[in-house]
């Protein structure tokens, strides 16, 4: 049956069939637009719920591409506010540079705290970021028979790496093998894979350079089945101790040094109370709880930045794990550093490619180079960990000088923030 849906009748006719049920939600006709089918669904949500989607529906993005890449059953958008922080000075590796960071959330005060760090980190002459790029795991599972099958298994896997790497590699020209690293569990083996992926997070790569070894190479040659492409060990958007330890996508260190007199003016806090508390709080507190994350949120930061540019936020969990230290330093004042070892982060694929995520990404100046891959997405890191570190800084200081939970009654309940102006 094919309607006309130039008009509004022909609309309300689909709209129709899906509610009694003789055409699926998603299966609608494919001679319609993204737009008239997000309509039609839209509609039969509307008229099973008696609610109105005004806001779901209005929006700006592409249809076509949104619904056909990114989100199965499109019916319009969730509208999350863009705030800026800054200017944030990251003294990279290559780049020495003060930007503005935009950053997506509902959680009122977090912009505002992460502005007093960029501020008490300007004070202090830049935050200095350094990014290794540990590179993207995936770790297939196969059965063997047995112990001795699994052990000759892994001796084929070394003997034949560079065959093994030519299939992967030959999958993608930015896809490069680091590793393989197997762990034998009688008769289970996990082969881990780790690749540099370019300015790609990278998990579609690896997926797609483990299948092709997979199915090209390691089947027909050794008859050893692959019970799963991704084995749990990768390990992917579960925080992990072996994703601590060895790093994955990115690994991020950043640190500022702070005199007394930025301690005193910018941040309120007495140096000695402030290393106190940070040991007792993030360190053994951690520890008491068996958590991964030594640190007071990460996360916070890390959601915002990741939905405000497009990245996988399902990696949030992973990506929030990291230590915050605070030493004293020569005359009386800290050094404040943090370390974030698995931090998946791309500037091409996924949810970068979305037009409010791809300015976000042209505001913070990493756009691509097709003539230097990766290069972007280490300066993202760079700038990510900065702002991190600007929003642990500010959270602490506001702990130890006891003012934390007045800024909150301030910002987040309901006074207007704009009206109110920065921080003292
Ligand atoms: P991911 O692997 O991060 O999940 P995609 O599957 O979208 O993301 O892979 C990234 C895509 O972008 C690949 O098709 C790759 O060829 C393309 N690409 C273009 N430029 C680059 C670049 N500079 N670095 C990495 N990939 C790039």
């Amino acid at each position: 049956m094919k309607i006309a849906v130039s008009n509004r009748d022909g609309l309300d006719k689909l709209v129709q069939a899906v509610v009694r049920g003789e055409m699926r939600l998603h299966a609608l006709p494919k001679y319609l637009s993204a737009a008239e089918r997000a309509e039609i669904r839209r509609q039969f949500l509307e008229e099973i719920s008696g609610e109105t989607l005004k806001h779901v529906g209005t929006h700006s993005l592409d249809t076509e591409r949104a619904s056909g890449r990114h989100c199965e059953n499109f019916v319009g958008v969730a509208q999350i506010p863009l705030g800026v922080t800054g200017p944030l000075r990251v003294r990279g590796r290559d780049r020495d540079q003060s930007i503005y960071v935009p950053l997506a959330t509902t959680e009122g005060a977090l912009l505002a705290s992460i502005n007093r760090g960029c501020s008490a980190i300007r004070a202090a002459g830049g935050v200095v970021s350094r990014v290794e790029d540990v590179g993207m795991t995936r770790a297939p599972v196969f059965r063997t028979g047995g112990i001795a099958e699994s052990e000759d298994f892994v001796t084929w896997v070394e003997a034949n790496h560079d065959r093994i790497r030519e299939v992967a590699e030959g999958t993608s020209r930015f896809c490069k093998l680091k590793e393989i690293r197997p762990t034998i569990m009688g008769s289970t083996v996990y082969l881990r894979f780790r690749f540099a992926t370019g300015d790609a997070m990278g998990m579609n790569m690896a997926t797609i350079a483990c299948d092709r070894v997979v199915r090209n190479l390691i089947y027909p040659e050794t008859g050893i089945e692959c019970v799963a492409l991704s084995g749990n060990q990768c390990v992917d958007k579960k925080p992990a101790a072996i994703n601590f330890l060895e790093g994955r996508g990115k690994r991020i260190h950043c640190e500022v040094r702070l005199s007394a007199e930025v301690l005193r003016k910018n941040l309120k806090v007495n140096r000695d109370a402030f290393v106190d508390m940070q040991y007792r709080k993030n360190l053994l507190g951690s520890i008491a709880a068996g958590a991964l994350g030594f640190n007071a949120h990460y996360a916070n930061i890390v959601a915002a930045f990741f939905i405000a540019t497009g990245q996988d936020v399902a990696h949030v969990g992973e990506g929030s794990m990291g230590v915050t230290m605070i030493e004293p330093i020569e005359d009386g004042g800290a050094l404040f550093s943090i370390m974030m070892p698995d931090v998946p982060l791309g500037t091409v694929g996924g949810g970068t490619a979305l037009d409010t995520q791809r300015e976000a990404l042209s505001l913070l100046d990493v756009d691509p180079d097709p003539a230097q891959p990766g290069a972007a997405t280490m300066r993202l890191a760079e700038i990510l960990g900065g702002i991190v570190l600007a929003g642990e800084l500010s959270l602490l200081a506001a702990i130890t000088s006891g003012d934390l939970t007045s800024a909150h009654e301030r910002l987040a309940r309901g006074v207007d923030t704009d009206k109110q102006g920065p921080r003292p």
